[in-house]
């Protein structure tokens, strides 16, 4: 600033305030500085940190990821790139209905508020969005291309209606969301039940893109194998053979049996249904003792599903009296009505195996159910299985009865040989599995499939703030979309918002009204709007073209920007939003929207942020607030010290005096610079600066105390770059930069030449500055750098001045040259002898003999031996 008065006395004194004010309010002055460019020639590099739910204030695990990023995209403008860091708001959600019930504020109001505080926050803490792009997913500019996405998948038939169950609570008359459910009671009713209610909704077909989902987790490799193991998992595709068994009466109901070892079915000695299967309910019909049991084990089922743990249920069933028939070999089992078998999970019915499953053999044990082995261990196998455990095992009745013949059951491995299985006898377990799928599908009677766990995606909700779903009812014409013209279906406001009598949308009149596009004849709109992850899916690509009123975006845009190179966030949407924004590219490269298969190249998921053991929460009272931390000890400590306490993938354990340790550090840093910044001249910068231009001062022309300084800056360089390639353990860079900072004072003290000192200075600013922007800023402009910081090139590292000196000494064993090692000068004597003796060729001398004296002169050591 020129109207600065020259002569003035630099303050010593470290004010984040003072500092961090003046430099916030330059940059939101200056919107083109976090700018993407178009048109770059640069390479680009696009970092994205998950954007927030507009609470109303940022927690602390926002500032660690955000913090994050905002240091990666610093360090990578640094670098040269032309980098997109965007920020928006996922602003569409029941909290909003909440408070505006509790403060009578409408959701707009609401929202749009929470947005400007949490935005004045994060400008406050420094960060370096775009925010020309800024997205916030709760207006008609964005929403509308929702609702044109919707358009294109109902087309391509990705978008259908079905019933599917859905939380009620009686007393509200109004479907709950699942976290309003509180141990299976509603949130607002505490001594009242919920109940299940069956209502047509709207799914997008994710299933159809589960074989792609699952294989293009291959092609992730940067991103955390967690996460890709979470999703694999989700994904669940088994393979396996659907076989159809008929119950044992004339015009009795056929039902498909799913299994993945379908070489255990000679083993099969009952078979068991879900209590929801429409078989169970048709024999219950007919038997009101059954159709008692069965209703408890509904109600047991969806019990063990609100505490969210099925696995974890005691396992129990009833016996339906009625037997079915096995296709491969005729035999009647017996039909058992199981409360761990579930109706959504393949087909409702599974063939019991107590001889080869653990589960059915649990069972089997409860009720007596005949256990018959069916598979023999292959040789060695069965061996290992029985050792010291023979005692418990159950021995089949029917087997040639070698060791290796009889392992303990269950015996559930594939590595074995079919036995008493008819013609597949003989037959090692994965070569029947392939014979008798084509056994079944030749006789009609089944075939092989391939399973997944996946589900289509629910996107109904009966919920007032968010996206309407762009559809009508003609009485008519049935179902009708909206035409792409009549967009965007704009959610009304002034809506009176209660959690009761279902959607709001349903009593505002001028909304649910309407007329048909096919006939013109009255209609009436779709009342459900869409869940808040179709917002998540997709918002990243409208950062790149975030004004476009034409388009989602545009194509050629997108395909500039994208893959996204880093997207960080929290490990908790490892599955659905990670899911979804995956198949939602691909869908979207299917309409030749988009080129790329992945929108995410690399994934890094931070760790949480706990407080005394406890993750952080109001009830427990151990919540830090961001604007306290910066109230205290400034912007600046507080990011640094989410990256500084320890390495970002881990749980930090919050701790207050940390942050007063790095509001320390940073203050020493100023005091140095404050002081020293006058010999900051171009002459001396450039002496020992890793841009030195000046070859004669080589390392050999330094005093030893410069040349070491000289090279902890250029150890300090490599080590913070090379974390940025991917490790990130942003603590251990920082306490290299405090290393240096050390260092900085030690040879200031010595009296190390001004050319020197300034050099390293310089460099120090630099790589202080993804960490600590604000600070750094200040003291590039103190040091009287006329480049903008943030455009300024990344210190190299010279390796030859990274490198230890090294110097080497002779060993001799009894007074004959025996061999050298090579130490960093000085290191002590004793050091040295140690080495020596280490030494694989003095170790040939001297072994088996007596070392009776071991002297080092500093430059040689001899060792004499008897
Ligand atoms: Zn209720
Ligand atoms: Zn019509």
């Amino acid at each position: 600033m020129p109207q600065e008065e020259p002569t003035i006395v630099r303050e010593e004194r470290y004010d984040p305030h003072q500092i961090e004010e003046k430099w916030a309010e330059r940059w939101q002055r200056d919107p083109a500085l976090y700018a993407a460019e178009a048109n770059s020639t640069k390479p680009k590099y696009y970092v994205l940190e998950m954007l927030p739910y507009p609470s109303g204030a940022l927690h602390m695990g926002h500032v660690r990821n955000y913090a994050i990023g905002d240091a990666l995209a610093r360090y990578m403008w640094m670098n040269g790139y032309n980098v997109l860091h965007p920020m928006g708001w996922d602003s569409f959600g029941l909290p909003a209905e909440n408070a505006a019930i509790s403060n009578q504020t409408p959701p707009r109001q609401w929202t749009l508020g929470n947005i400007e505080k949490m935005k004045r926050q994060m400008n406050r803490l420094g960060f370096a969005y775009d925010w020309s792009r800024e997205v916030t997913t709760c207006l008609p500019e964005f929403y509308r291309w929702n609702q044109w996405f919707f358009l294109r998948l109902f087309e391509r038939g990705l978008a259908y209606r079905k019933k599917s169950k859905v939380n009620w609570c009686p007393k509200c008359c109004t479907v709950l969301a699942n976290e309003q459910v509180i141990n299976g009671r509603c949130w607002r009713h505490e001594d009242t039940l919920v109940e299940q209610r069956e209502l047509e909704q709207w799914f997008l077909r994710t299933t159809n893109y589960a074989d792609e989902l699952l294989r293009d987790l291959d092609r992730l490799p940067c991103w955390p194998e967690k996460v890709r193991t979470m999703q694999r998992n989700w994904i669940g595709r088994s393979e396996g053979t659907l076989v159809d068994f008929r119950l044992d009466y004339s015009g009795g109901d056929v039902f498909t049996v799913f299994t993945t070892r379908v070489d255990t079915i000679y083993g099969a000695t009952s078979v068991q249904l879900a209590p929801e299967h429409p078989v169970t309910a048709e024999l219950a019909a007919a038997d009101p003792d059954l159709r008692l049991k069965v209703t408890q084990l509904i109600a047991e089922q969806s019990k063990a599903k609100e505490s969210g743990d099925i696995a974890a249920v005691e396992k129990h069933g009833v016996d339906t009296g009625h037997v079915a028939v096995n296709p491969y070999n005729g035999e009647r089992v017996p039909v058992w009505v199981a409360n761990y078998i579930l109706m959504d999970y393949g087909t409702g019915a599974i063939m019991s195996v107590p001889a080869h499953d653990d589960r059915d053999y649990e069972f089997a044990k409860k009720y007596g159910i005949e256990i018959r082995q069916v598979i023999i261990p292959n040789a060695g196998e069965g061996a290992r299985a029985t050792q010291g455990q023979s005692d418990k095992s159950v021995r089949p009745t029917q087997t040639n009865s070698t060791q290796a013949d009889a392992p303990e059951l269950p015996f559930t491995t594939l590595d074995g040989t079919l036995v008493n299985s008819g013609e597949f006898t003989g037959l090692s377990c994965e070569e029947a599995i392939k014979k008798m799928s084509a056994y079944a599908e030749q006789h009609k009677f089944g075939k092989a499939t391939v399973t997944f766990r996946l589900k289509d995606w629910g996107i109904s909700r009966q919920r007032y703030w968010g996206t309407p779903i762009p559809m009508v009812y003609c009485e008519k014409d049935g179902v009708v979309p909206v035409p792409e013209k009549d967009l965007p279906v704009i959610l009304p406001e002034n809506v009176d918002i209660t959690l009761t009598g279902g959607s709001p949308l349903t009593r505002v009149p001028e909304f649910l009204n309407t007329t048909c596009p096919r006939c013109g004849g009255p209609a009436r709109r779709e009342t459900d709007t869409m869940d808040t992850f179709v917002d998540s899916s997709w918002y990243f690509y409208r950062y790149t073209d975030a004004h476009n009123g034409k388009a989602p975006f545009d194509s050629k845009i997108a395909a500039y920007w994208f893959p996204i190179d880093q997207y960080i966030g929290g490990i908790e949407h490892a599955i659905l939003h990670l899911i979804y924004s995956r198949f939602w590219t691909k869908f979207m490269r299917d309409i030749g929207l988009v080129k790329n298969d992945e929108p995410v190249e690399r994934l890094f998921t931070q760790g949480m942020i706990i407080k005394a053991a406890a993750k952080m929460s109001k009830s427990l009272g151990n919540v830090v607030s961001p604007d306290e931390m910066v109230e205290r000890y400034g912007g600046d400590s507080t990011r640094m010290y989410t990256l500084f306490a320890t390495s970002p993938d881990r749980e930090l354990d919050w701790q207050d005096d940390g942050v007063a340790g790095v509001y320390r550090f940073l203050a020493k840093v100023h005091r140095f610079v404050a002081r020293n910044a006058q010999n900051n001249s171009v002459e001396t910068q450039l002496a020992a600066s890793s841009e030195r231009a000046d070859k004669t001062l080589q390392p050999t022309s330094l005093q030893p105390e410069a040349r070491a300084i000289q090279r902890k800056l250029h150890q300090t360089i490599k080590r913070v770059t090379d974390d940025f390639q991917g490790r990130w353990h942003f603590n251990t860079c920082i306490s290299a930069v405090m290393e240096l900072v050390n260092e900085l004072y030690a040879a200031e003290a010595k009296g190390i030449p001004v050319s020197v000192l300034a050099g390293v200075q310089r460099d120090m600013v630099l790589l202080l500055a993804p960490f600590a922007p604000y600070l750094s800023h200040e003291l590039w402009e103190m040091l009287g750098e006329p480049s903008n910081l943030l455009k300024t090139p990344w210190p190299k590292y010279d390796p030859e001045l990274a490198k230890e000196e090294k110097i080497e000494i002779p060993v001799q064993v009894n007074g004959k040259l025996r061999s050298v090692v090579v130490v960093a000068p000085g290191t002590p004597d004793d050091q040295i002898i140690q080495q020596a003796l280490a030494d694989e060729k003095v170790q040939s001398y001297v072994a088996g003999k007596q070392i009776v004296k071991k002297i080092c002169t500093g430059k040689l050591v001899n060792i004499v031996v008897r």
